[in-house]
């Protein structure tokens, strides 16, 4: 265990991060290059319901001391909330998984079609064109809210976001997503460690996490990313807290998109002392 937590002091790890292949900018070319000047030892490559941008990253990495893991974040629900679910060390070849990966696919091209009709029945043109520029693997949220900032409806992809794409809002349409106990056994099937991302990102009472962290363990998974751009002191006490509750892995990731003032790769940081905690790092 202390080789463990020294390996996780000394080695930059990030288990999370996205391409244009999802809703990040980067190709996993670029991505790659950019671990690389970050001085990155192991990079998870997890983009939404999609790993298109996986191996491109391992060939990109393949003559460098970098460890590339094929990763992805799973969309999945419960009880009536959006999880993302990261499903570290995948193999990309699982005829299931794929299978699943192209209804995930459809699901996300419905909702842009629907998405679209509904923003240029709110007067909003020219969306369709605007998507088609920018997506390269999966439509997400983020590409209209980038759209949208960029045509003047809102002066940054954030408040776009928050204006125009979040629940209840006028470009907002609801997802079937796969349940949690699904998205756990479609990971753990396709070789994969489930790990649930920002867990403090979710419209969750800690009674409510808790119960959800429960059933998520009870389906298989493995872990919680307890350090993430955005945790801060307490948010990380009170995960590490419920990791050792429910007999839990820690991960660390920076859900990086693109370049910008306040997030980087490898820029997620344990602030809490670690002793006795396993790490998702030290599984993959
Ligand atoms: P989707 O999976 O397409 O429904 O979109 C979810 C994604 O939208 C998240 O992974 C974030 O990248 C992005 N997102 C969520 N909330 C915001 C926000 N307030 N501002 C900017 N991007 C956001
Ligand atoms: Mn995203
Ligand atoms: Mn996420
Ligand atoms: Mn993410």
């Amino acid at each position: 265990m202390e080789t463990s937590i020294i390996a996780v002091l000394i080695m930059k790890i990030d288990l999370h991060s996205h391409t244009y292949y999802s809703d990040g900018v980067l190709s996993p070319y670029d991505l790659v290059q950019r671990a690389l000047a970050q001085e990155l030892n192991v990079l998870a490559v997890t983009d939404h319901d999609t790993i298109l941008g996986v191996a491109p990253a391992l060939e990109a990495a393949q003559a460098h001391a970098l460890k590339i893991i094929p990763g992805i974040e799973m969309s999945c629900e419960w009880k009536g909330q959006t999880i993302h679910m990261l499903g570290l060390n995948i193999n990309l070849n699982h005829a299931l998984f794929s299978k699943k990966l192209e209804e995930m696919m459809n699901l996300r091209q419905d909702r842009a079609h629907q998405i679209s009709k509904k923003l240029l029945k709110f007067g909003i043109p020219g969306i369709e064109e605007g998507l088609a520029r920018q997506v390269k693997g999966v439509p997400g949220r983020l590409h209209f809210a980038r759209y949208l900032a960029e045509k003047g409806y809102a002066s940054t992809p954030g408040k776009a976001f928050r204006q125009f794409m979040a629940r209840g809002k006028p470009g907002y349409v609801p997802v079937q997503w796969v349940s949690l106990q699904e998205a756990a056994e479609l990971i753990q099937q396709a070789g994969g460690i489930p790990v649930i991302a920002h867990p403090r990102r979710y419209d969750l009472s800690l009674k409510r996490l808790t119960i959800m962290l429960q059933e998520f363990k009870e389906a298989g998974g493995v872990g919680i990313e307890v350090a993430n751009s955005n945790q801060n002191k307490s948010d990380q006490l009170l995960l590490l807290n419920l990791a050792r509750q429910l007999n839990l892995a820690i991960s660390i990731g920076s859900d990086f998109h693109e370049p910008c003032a306040y997030n980087e790769l490898g820029k997620a940081r344990f602030l809490l002392p670690l002793e006795g905690y396993q790490f998702v790092s030290d599984l993959l």
